[in-house]
């Protein structure tokens, strides 16, 4: 079968399209792509368990895999299901994570906030999806500080669904801070999830989450409470952003989450971070 090779360290990294890779030496590779493998190898059978050769199976194997490669391409049919709108870069945090090109809280918000022109045919082409349900998710920056604007685009797409009938799930993601009861409200009314980030117990999260005061926890947990009370127990997702730090306190965030009555974490690796 069709499959790709590349250096790895001393050895070859092959992969194919069902998904499958694996490494091996350039021995290997030669036999493999010289087709002089020995038919009673381990090294044969693992080739066959994934993908790499048909073997003696035939169409029968052929149709196997053209099934799988089908299913692992299904996304395709419904096309971009989910739709990132980023209302504004200006953020109040400065976590030190953090991977977008954020402003500054008080920047030019002409300058770093999404212009109505650019939502407008950003609604309508996630709207052309041959999808018949989609997830718009706000993102920033922090989009709170962006709020009216969130609200507009909430209100836009509505409006400009009511011919076209899709079904739209609501998500925006918040760091949570100075979330008012008139915006918990608004969610509530439409129906709008709450993705929000928890690094951990206090000390933890204020040190990967900074802000100008230092305070991001107490703050955060203000606004849980008030989430709470307006929107109910279950209200909030969050997710644990781990950074080297984090790896020192797995008890103490697992405790932390359950202190604050969320019954699942969802991590995020960082893949880079010094
Ligand atoms: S809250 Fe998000 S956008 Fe703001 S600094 Fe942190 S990671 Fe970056």
């Amino acid at each position: 079968m069709p499959f790709r090779f590349s250096n790895f360290k001393s050895d070859y990294l092959i992969s194919n399209d069902f998904g499958e890779w694996m490494v091996i030496s350039r021995k290997n590779l030669e036999d493999l792509i010289n087709k002089k493998l020995d038919t009673t190898s381990i090294f044969y059978r693992e080739l066959k368990l994934n993908n790499f050769i048909l073997g003696n199976s035939g169409s029968f194997g052929l149709e196997n895999l053209a099934s799988k490669l089908k299913t692992k391409k299904e996304f395709i049919l419904d096309f971009s299901k989910l739709h990132i709108f980023c209302m504004t870069l200006r953020c109040n945090h400065s976590c030190i994570y953090c991977q977008v090109s954020r402003k500054s809280e008080n920047s030019c918000t002409n300058k770093y906030d999404m212009s109505n022109e650019v939502l407008s045919k950003s609604i309508d082409i996630m709207l052309q999806m041959p999808s018949p349900s989609v997830t718009m998710e706000f993102q920033g920056g922090e989009s709170l500080l962006a709020i009216e604007k969130v609200k507009k685009a909430v209100l836009l797409t509505n409006e400009k669904n009511e011919k076209i009938g899709k079904s739209i799930t609501f998500v925006i993601c918040t760091n949570m801070v100075g979330i008012t009861v008139q915006t918990l409200e608004f969610f509530k009314e439409h129906n709008i999830q709450i993705s929000t980030s928890l690094d951990g117990p206090e000390f933890l999260h204020n040190f990967n989450r900074n802000t100008s005061g230092g305070d991001s926890y107490i703050k955060v947990m203000k606004s849980f409470r008030l989430a709470k009370e307006i929107l109910g127990n279950n209200c909030l997702s969050a997710l644990m952003t781990t950074t080297r730090e984090s790896l020192k306190y797995p008890k103490e965030i697992v405790d932390e989450y359950i202190k604050n009555g969320l019954t699942t974490i969802f991590i995020r690796e960082l893949k880079w971070h010094s």
